[in-house]
């Protein structure tokens, strides 16, 4: 590990990565390189938790990609040398800012979007020009040796190398100095993570967890709404960080809400055979999700079957902030609902509880959505919509307080692996000598009309 890193280390001191032409051969090669092997990528995933083609590229590949495409076309513009004002006080001079990579980065990736939590960070890092260790998530076991051969095989591992291990070989590698570490994972994690990094003082990026809400108000477009979240809910059975964790639904539309989102599980024919459902990723989560279902309050599903890792798609009614399945992140295919009367409330409420990735709103009421948007704080979300933030190549994405710090995608992953120097660049001819001593009344005067605050 140690060999590894030093090596990175070598090359990065090198200068280079700093070249902008290496860096765009680099994420070329690294979307030839996927293209090429989406075949046994898709193989892999379906072999550790059923998970379909289809799936696999629309919310992992994709997103990849187009994250590679659109760091080969703007890394001119984000790695150039920015101008800035300069005061009155520094003229004359020039004012920029020199972006620079941070070097050698750790990605620490979780298991529920496999790829796509693996290769979009290492994108982030090789457009900004640091060289990668990537440690996938040991769990979908046969996704981790993929990532590993594909990358291992066709890159030079001085630039870019796949680390495979679980906790043992993850604790070893944070023992070491890294100069940025993106970590994706759970909040307990996360402040292991972040506990060792503090350490070395080594900046890291947090991308965790957590309870995301989407309220449902009185005059919503349910059936919409019902669509959207069955949709969002259940795509990766559930398995996915901005899914909705729990519904807040105004009282006055439990009956029709509750009918229209039976009949969008219903009409969805949720099955692995139909390519639009997954397993749960291994035994030991079955067996904590099937403990968050109170049978008494099942609506709809309830039933699973361990062997074979499946649960179905369950709704839990009349569920209250109290119950168990609302102490943490759910992280499955099961969907409480909890009845709201009054927003304000319902809004202190969620306040209480650490702030979440993603909040979703459903409404055509413009106060109610304002008033949820300004107060609630949480990562990113979506108006009549649910994960689709995620989606859009403009936006950054990552989490606040418990649910992570820092964010990346596009620009802001650029930004997440650079550090920005800012330069003060001042000619020779002139040297007024108003901060040299002696310090006399008449400077002071001047000095106090450089900075003079009105
Ligand atoms: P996890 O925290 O268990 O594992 C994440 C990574 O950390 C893995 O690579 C694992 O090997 C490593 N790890 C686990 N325990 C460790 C330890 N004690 N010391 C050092 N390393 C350790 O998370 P997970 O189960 O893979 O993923 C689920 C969590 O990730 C959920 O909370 C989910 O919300 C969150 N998540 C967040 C995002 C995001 O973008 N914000 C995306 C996906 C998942």
């Amino acid at each position: 590990m140690q060999n590894l890193i030093q090596a990175q280390r070598n090359f990065f001191n090198s200068n280079a990565t700093k070249d902008i032409k290496f860096r765009k051969q680099q994420l070329k090669k690294l979307f030839n390189v996927l293209k090429d092997n989406e075949q046994l990528m898709y193989d892999a995933i379906y072999t550790d938790f059923k998970k379909s083609a289809f799936d696999t590229y629309s919310t992992e590949l994709a997103l990849v990609y187009s994250d590679i495409k659109e760091a080969i076309k703007k890394v001119d513009d984000w790695a150039s040398i920015k101008n800035r004002p300069t005061n009155l006080l520094n003229l004359p001079a020039i004012s920029y800012v020199i972006p620079e990579p941070l070097g050698v980065s750790l990605v620490i990736g979780a298991w529920n979007y496999p790829y796509q939590l693996s290769f979009a960070p290492a994108v982030s890092a090789i457009v900004a020009g640091c060289t990668v260790i990537l440690k996938p998530s040991e769990i979908p076991e046969n996704t981790s040796k993929t990532i590993a051969k594909i990358i291992n095989s066709n890159f030079d591992s001085d630039f870019f190398k796949v680390v495979e291990g679980g906790i043992e070989e993850t604790t070893e590698l944070l023992k070491e100095k890294f100069d940025k570490i993106f970590f994706t994972g759970s909040t307990a994690v996360g402040k292991i993570v972040y506990q060792a990094a503090a350490k070395h003082l080594t900046p890291v990026t947090l991308e965790l967890g957590g309870k995301s809400p989407a309220f449902i108000t009185p005059n919503a477009n349910l059936k919409i709404a019902a669509k959207r979240l069955i949709w969002s809910k259940f795509l990766n059975a559930g398995q996915t960080c901005i899914a909705p964790d729990y519904l807040l639904v105004h009282k006055s539309i439990k009956d029709d809400f509750l009918n229209l989102l039976k009949i969008e599980i219903e009409n969805s024919h949720f099955d692995t055979k139909n390519g639009n459902y997954v397993q749960i990723v291994n035994k030991r989560n079955v067996e904590r999700l099937i403990k968050l279902i109170d049978k008494e309050k099942v609506y709809i599903g309830g039933n699973y079957d361990i062997e074979k890792r499946l649960i179905a798609p369950t709704i839990l009614d009349d569920v209250n902030f109290e119950d168990s399945i609302m102490e943490e992140e759910i992280f499955g295919p099961i969907l409480p609902i909890i009845y709201y009367d009054n927003l304000e409330e319902t809004i202190a409420k969620v306040k209480e509880m650490p702030k979440p990735l993603s909040c979703y709103v459903f409404t055509k009421n413009k106060t109610s959505k304002n008033k949820i948007l300004s107060e609630i704080s949480f990562g990113g979300g979506c108006v009549n919509e649910a994960v689709m933030h995620l989606s859009n190549p403009n936006f950054g994405f990552g989490g606040v307080g418990e649910s992570g710090m820092g964010s990346y995608h596009g620009e802001e992953g650029f930004k997440a692996f650079s550090h920005f120097k800012s330069i003060l660049d001042k000619p020779t001819w002139i040297e007024p000598n108003i901060k040299y001593y002696p310090h006399t009344p008449l400077k002071l005067k001047l000095l106090k009309f450089f900075f003079r605050f009105n």
